[in-house]
């Protein structure tokens, strides 16, 4: 008999997950070991007492092209509901204005009205510094939306978010917002936007129900037993494994304050701070639609203080990509590559912030290069 191929994953976040189904479904036995005592990774959510659904690590909104590879993977694990996120942002009147930046937000902060797109392609002109080319993110909130909007909506959320100067942040963390001259005011611009029926934890047990997949919670990975295995994928932090012997990588993290409210519904689902106080967001579970009927009596509230990742250990959100950190990076990069039956992976093993579908699209493709090469051997 041919012998069984056994592979370890270390992570039951959706990347470990994905690969886990990829191979179960190849006839390769997968062993998943968990440190957390739930699956899902940062995506697990679950139903409080109060009958609302909680996303534990912050709210998760999926987005994508309805054609995407990755919606058709999921799409065989839960049904979904569909959901087009909004945000608002909080002024210093108690006034809130939608985000991203559109002609209603214009209206508010410079007490305008416009007539049509065209009048408020003028004024964002008028008020940008379109010859700047810019070069960091300070910079680009300047050439994008001027001083004004940077400042009252970019530069303090981002000092808070990141703990950085924003002109010590590569253009690449600026630029996950657009700019719009309509008044459509839907954060994401996507044309599948949607959360999962039962929620996210419960797509992700349907993705690890194999009979080829064998899960251990409560499992910290201990150095060696890779050897047990034929290849192991490791969603754990890179320098970590390498013992920091290249310096350690850096992250923020965020604390997760719940509060109970009995005021009125927010205006949106989450609402951005804008002022210089330690919170960037504020979360209200109850208006996402796959949360459950609302109790009458309190909302919960979750509010988000970002920090540093020593602030809250072992708790990694966002790698703080700079030139320095890459260049740690690509040094733990190479030393990886020589371990021939390990491969890293999941936003700690790549040490790259992703979202949930280019998750999902990065390790479908990890898995199958993964199928091929063994077929070649
Ligand atoms: C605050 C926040 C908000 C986000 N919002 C969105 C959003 O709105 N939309 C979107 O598309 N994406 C969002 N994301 C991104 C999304 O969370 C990721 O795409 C997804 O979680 C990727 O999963 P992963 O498996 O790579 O990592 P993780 O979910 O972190 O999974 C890694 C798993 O490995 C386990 N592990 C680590 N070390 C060990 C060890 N030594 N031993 C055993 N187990 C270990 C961890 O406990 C964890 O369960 C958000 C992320 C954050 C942090």
């Amino acid at each position: 008999m041919l012998h069984q191929k056994k592979v370890l994953i270390v992570g039951a976040g959706l990347s470990g997950s994905t690969i886990a189904r990829v191979l179960a479904e190849n006839e390769i036995k997968v062993e998943i070991i968990e440190k957390r005592n739930h699956v899902a990774g940062n995506i697990f959510d679950f139903v409080n007492s109060n009958n609302e659904r909680i996303h534990k690590y912050g709210p998760h909104l999926l987005h994508c092209e309805r054609s995407s590879k990755a919606l058709k993977f999921l799409s065989r694990f839960t049904e979904w509901v569909n959901y087009e996120h909004k945000v608002r942002a909080l002024l210093k009147n108690g006034q809130t204005t939608p985000l991203p930046i559109n002609k209603i937000t214009l209206e508010d902060i410079f007490g305008k009205k416009f007539s049509n797109e065209n009048d408020v392609r003028n004024f964002l002109d008028s008020i940008r510094n379109k010859n700047l080319v810019a070069k960091n993110t300070d910079e680009l909130f300047e050439a994008s939306v001027g001083n004004k909007l940077a400042d009252i909506f970019f530069r303090p959320y981002t000092r808070k978010m990141w703990g950085l100067d924003p002109k010590k942040l590569s253009i690449s963390i600026g630029a996950r917002l657009p700019v719009r001259t309509d008044d459509n005011v839907n954060y994401f611009n996507d044309n599948f936007q949607a959360l999962p029926k039962y929620g996210y934890t419960k797509m992700i047990e349907e993705m690890l129900f194999h009979k080829n997949i064998k899960i251990n919670l409560n499992t910290n990975y201990v150095r060696g037993i890779e050897s047990d295995f034929d290849h192991s994928f490791l969603s754990i932090p890179i320098d970590e494994f390498f013992d920091f012997k290249f310096g350690k990588l850096p992250y923020r993290s965020i604390i997760f304050e719940d509060r109970k409210e009995f005021s009125s519904d927010l205006p949106a689902p989450v609402i951005n701070f804008t002022d210089n106080s330690k919170y960037t967001r504020k979360t209200q579970w109850n208006l996402l639609p796959n949360s459950n009927l609302k109790n009458k009596d309190y909302n919960t509230i979750t509010y988000e203080i970002p920090c540093d990742i020593k602030d809250n250990p072992g708790e990694y959100y966002y790698p703080v990509r700079t030139d320095e950190s890459n260049q740690i990076f690509q040094k733990y990069k190479k030393v990886s590559q020589e371990l021939k039956n390990i491969t890293f992976c999941g936003r700690t093993g790549l040490y790259k912030y992703i979202d949930m579908v280019p998750a999902v699209l990065i390790h479908l493709k990890i898995a199958n290069d993964f199928l091929e090469k063994i077929s070649l051997i």
